[in-house]
């Protein structure tokens, strides 16, 4: 009888786990699947037929599901984050056995996950709140997955894990991340990355639009051709596909017909509060975030533009009228671009380093990028040499401090510079590649002027101050030398 049973369960049949069950199913793991609504349920059996009569059992209530499947049983969730987890458990808990595993996939707060993995051990079920990168295609080919939490549930499915994840030339893009919520929050920064990265790269494009004035087909080439540089990478690649795309509706490119206001889902937000929670500087994300916000002003920015106009700024067409050598632009921004990019990931792995202290979740920052070099969004040639970064040295402070990393960083910031000041004289903001190019110069000064805040701080608040050159903390009444 038990022969008959599935290997795993899948429940939530939406995009990601639809996806994510015809990859599992494809690699010869018998897997059952149940979705609240039943529709959801023959939609995927019938695709496990189309597909090549894959091993795939769809169940239409909770019970029937769950007894579907080989014992310790594990079940992923790909439902919606929040309270539908909550429910989806509470539907499937009354069926499970000790021993038995819950594994979330959603983007989910890491926090829920860290509780729902208490409530799961007083019943004797094992937790596991697995990261999944990679969208559609991802799920269905081969994501990037970041499981944390019970090493006892990864253990129970990491053969499947290894064979579904994206295979890069080291390894399948999968590792056993962490304790507690780790995998969760992993994922989030993982996100807050891809948020910096989408920033710069939209901050090229205006710039080499704007300033250059080059046109979309130029612009398909250039990226494309980018692609096959150091700037290789998933989102460069469909940023050059992008470009080539005509609008069906009328003249032209799509892109240019794409009101310039973003979305956003929550993933980013999180980890900018969570950098500020840690007092890591993450002001390249930060500053993706904020952009975030501001396009969605669309309103008050016309009504913005219109009044500045008025009042005789014109900038725009200082951009347009200066003469720029653009094949020098197109090189500089490129650099910048990188530049800007190195910044951006060393925030983000130093935030995961600062949570991982916090929390005793000992993250090994070179491994985690090595599982982003396959599946997910950010996947990236110059993953490889972060991954060899933080292997030459696991303590490594700051990418920027990394010998090659270094060596390249200053290579490029004059063409950095340049853009940079480019860009604002003409009144284009690059809020992304200012924010990297603060942070770069803020961390390579030995000294800042915080000696006058902490001076202002003393003077106001007699909040003392240290010496450079002795010991102690002193306070001045400075109203009386001044
Ligand atoms: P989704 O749109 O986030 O959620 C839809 C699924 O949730 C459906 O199966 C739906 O069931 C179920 N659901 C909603 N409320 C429910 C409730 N109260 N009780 C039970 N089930 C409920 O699906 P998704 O886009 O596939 O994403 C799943 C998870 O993966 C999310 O956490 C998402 O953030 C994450 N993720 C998504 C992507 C992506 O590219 N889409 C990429 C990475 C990670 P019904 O069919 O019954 O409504």
């Amino acid at each position: 009888e038990s022969a008959a049973l599935s290997r795993i369960g899948l429940a939530g049949l939406a995009v990601m786990g639809q996806n994510l069950a015809l990859n599992i199913a494809e690699k010869g793991f018998p897997i059952s699947v149940y979705n609240r609504t039943a529709s959801k349920v023959d939609e995927t059996a019938a695709r496990a037929a189309e597909e090549g009569a894959l091993p795939l059992s769809g169940h239409y209530s909770p019970r029937e599901f769950v007894l579907s499947i080989a014992r310790p049983r594990s079940v992923v969730i790909l439902v919606k984050a929040g309270s539908p987890v909550d429910q989806t458990i509470a539907a499937l808990s009354e069926h499970l056995e000790p021993g038995d595993a819950i594994v979330d996939g959603g983007n989910e707060w890491y926090e829920n996950t860290e509780r729902r993995a208490r409530e799961a051990e007083a019943r004797g079920l094992l937790y596991l709140g697995m990261g999944v990168s990679g969208g559609e295609e991802g799920a269905r080919r081969g994501p990037s997955l970041m499981p944390g939490g019970s090493h006892q549930a990864y253990l129970n499915i990491q053969d499947i894990l290894t064979r579904v994840a994206a295979q890069v030339d080291d390894g399948p893009c999968v590792t056993y991340v962490g304790p507690g919520g780790a995998g969760n929050f992993v994922k989030m920064v993982h996100n807050g990355i891809e948020y910096g990265d989408m920033q710069l790269i939209s901050e090229a494009y205006d710039v080499l639009r704007t300033v250059g004035g080059l046109s979309n087909q130029e612009l398909a080439d250039i990226f494309a051709e980018w692609n096959s540089g150091e700037l290789e990478s998933f989102l460069i690649e469909i940023t050059a596909d992008i470009f080539r795309v005509k609008d069906d509706h009328g003249e032209g490119e799509l892109v240019d017909k794409i009101l310039d206001k973003t979305g956003m889902k929550g993933t980013g937000k999180w980890t900018v509060q969570q950098a500020a929670e840690l007092s890591v500087a993450a002001p390249t994300i930060a500053a993706s975030l904020d952009c975030r916000y501001l396009s969605g002003l669309k309103e008050e920015r016309e009504s913005a533009a219109r009044i500045l106009d008025e009042a005789g700024i014109g900038l725009e067409s200082m951009g347009s009228s200066r003469k720029v050598d653009r094949k020098r632009l197109i090189d500089d921004v490129r650099q910048a671009l990188y530049a800007s990019k190195v910044c951006s990931y060393a925030q983000g792995m130093n935030l995961l380093r600062a949570k991982s202290e916090e929390k005793g979740w000992d993250l090994n920052l070179g491994e985690l990028a090595r599982i982003w070099k396959g599946g997910c969004i950010i996947r990236a040639r110059f993953l490889d040499r972060i991954k060899k970064a933080y292997g030459r040295n696991r303590g490594l402070a700051n990418l920027i401090v990394d010998p090659e990393f270094a060596a390249e960083m200053v290579q490029r910031q004059g063409a950095w510079r340049r853009v940079v000041g480019l860009a604002i004289e003409a009144g284009i903001s690059t809020p992304g590649m200012c924010a990297s190019l603060a942070y770069f110069d803020t961390y390579r000064r030995a000294r800042l002027p915080a000696n006058l805040v902490q001076a202002q701080r003393d003077l106001f608040g007699a909040h003392t101050y240290e010496r450079v050159d002795r010991p102690g903390s002193f306070h001045t009444e400075w109203t009386k030398l001044a």
